[in-house]
């Protein structure tokens, strides 16, 4: 039988090296932790098919293949992207500080200008946490942009955060129906 593929979404995963997004995406993917994995190196992306009222739709995303280290990702790694996640590690104030960064690599690469975003605080699992629930919300809200706190080795958050990016996609007109 035919499947009614509604549409292919590009999502990208963002963020400073060692925050979590090789992992975030493997826990979407494939539900599985590797805490020694070696993804960082060479993955370019994966997909997902995703179900929503009805419909498949499938999901590329892109993962930085540790690019980011030399701040080298590319104008294509961005073109035509209608959603991004964009990660820090909570126990991490170093990685929250950089976010800005994100916003602006964003800002300035994006070819959709309503492109949707989702912060992601990851690693709430850890004892040592440094950046507080209150202040990854208020910098989301600030920035106008989905938020919610993840841990990829746990699975908390994971499945909700690529989910509500989607059908806040799904729900932007123009963004992925043109
Ligand atoms: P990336 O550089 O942003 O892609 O980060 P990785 O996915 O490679 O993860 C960096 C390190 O953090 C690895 O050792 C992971 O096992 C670890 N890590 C990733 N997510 C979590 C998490 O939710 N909790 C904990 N405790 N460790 C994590
Ligand atoms: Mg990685």
């Amino acid at each position: 039988m035919e499947e009614n593929i509604l549409t292919t979404l590009k999502l990208l995963i963002i963020g400073e090296s060692g925050v979590g997004k090789s992992s975030l995406l493997l826990r979407f993917t494939d539900d599985n932790f590797d805490p020694e994995q070696t993804l960082t190196i060479g993955v370019d992306f994966k997909t997902k098919r995703m179900d929503v009222d009805g419909s498949a739709i499938k999901l590329a995303i892109w993962d930085t293949a540790g690019q980011e280290r030399f701040r080298t990702l590319t104008p294509s790694y961005y073109r035509d992207a209608q959603g991004a996640i964009l990660v820090y590690d909570v126990s991490s104030a170093a990685s929250f500080s950089k976010l800005g960064n994100w916003l602006n690599e964003l800002e300035t690469y994006s070819t959709k200008s309503n492109i949707v975003k989702m912060i992601v605080g990851n690693k709430i699992d850890v004892e040592n946490r440094e950046v507080s629930r209150e202040d990854g919300l208020k910098f989301a809200r600030r920035h106008q942009t989905l938020f919610i706190e993840a841990s990829a080795k746990t699975k908390d958050g994971v499945q909700s955060a690529f989910e509500e990016l989607v059908h806040k996609i799904i729900q932007t007109p123009g963004l992925w129906d043109s």
